[in-house]
């Protein structure tokens, strides 16, 4: 695997500040071994960020004018969880795009044991530099993903590959309150400082030229049982493998770390879904 700066940009927002330190150090073999050490660690889980079948369905919900000649991609699709609920409540294709192909692998995996194959793909690629025509696409989803290129740059560049009246529906890390402890703020402003409240959030993604559609918070259980709880199961096999190994202890920790914040201020902040549509 090739490293540059794009590896920077990858799953978890917890992950990311780890990753940043490991790109301190200047040792190549360590980058490699943790990078597919964690790709490991999240291919082993149905989803790589929190959401639910249901949840897919309700952005789904506010999305009008779909048919079996549309032309969707799911940004950031990980393994698929997300996108083959999406393909089971559509009948247009679908291209689900991330940059790292173990995750593809497996996304065309699934899409064949659901027998999708045909309309649904996984393709190698970065969301910074999508492969698309312009006005190509009906609908742009990117669930828990679009926080690797920001919110803003990505509704803004994303833009131009949607037709008009088309759709973007995406999930982002959002503040609940105005004011918030102290520790979760700095918690948040190392891993993603884009974090901000729903209606700044609203407010950028009019600003980029979408009508903002629609907003919803995702309930407590697209984090508990749909991440964190099949988490815990996959961390316990996970040491044992890896048994003995510092940076994978390390790489636990903070995935705990992570895991004990929310539950700890889940009050505060989550996950929120933002539909807009191309005017
Ligand atoms: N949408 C999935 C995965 C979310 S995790 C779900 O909800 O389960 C974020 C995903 O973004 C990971 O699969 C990661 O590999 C992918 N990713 C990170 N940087 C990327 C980039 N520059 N381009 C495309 N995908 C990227």
């Amino acid at each position: 695997m090739k490293f540059d700066n794009r590896y920077k940009l990858f799953l978890c927002h917890n992950f990311k500040t780890i990753y940043f330190n490991i790109m301190s150090n200047d040792n190549k073999s360590i980058h490699e071994f943790d990078l597919n050490l964690i790709c490991d660690y999240f291919s082993n889980l149905e989803r790589q960020g929190p959401g639910s079948p249901e949840v897919t369905i309700k952005a789904l919900s506010f999305i009008d004018n779909l048919t079996d000649k549309s032309q969707i991609s799911d940004i950031g699709c990980g393994s698929g969880g997300q996108t083959m609920v999406l393909a089971q409540h559509t009948t247009g294709t679908i291209q689900g795009l991330d940059l790292f192909p173990t995750f593809i692998d497996l996304f065309n995996l699934n899409a064949a044991k659901l027998n999708l194959q045909e309309r649904v793909k996984g393709i190698i690629g970065s969301m910074d530099d999508l492969p698309f025509h312009q006005e190509e696409l009906d609908l742009i989803w990117s669930e828990g993903a679009i926080y690797n290129i920001g919110f803003e740059r990505g509704l803004t560049e994303w833009r131009e590959f949607l037709k008009t009246g088309g759709y973007i529906a995406v999930s982002e890390a959002s503040w609940f309150t105005d004011s918030r402890p102290v520790d979760l703020n700095e918690f948040w402003m190392d891993a993603y400082p884009e974090i901000d409240t729903i209606p700044n959030k609203v407010g950028q993604m009019q600003k980029a030229g979408y009508i903002p559609v629609a907003s919803f918070i995702l309930p407590e259980n697209c984090w508990l049982e749909h991440f964190y709880y099949p988490q815990d199961r996959v961390q316990v096999d996970f040491l044992k493998k890896h048994a003995g190994k510092e940076n994978v202890k390390e790489f636990i920790a903070n995935q705990r770390h992570e895991t004990q914040l929310y539950y700890k201020y889940k009050a505060f902040y989550g996950y929120v879904f933002y539909i807009g549509k191309k005017y």
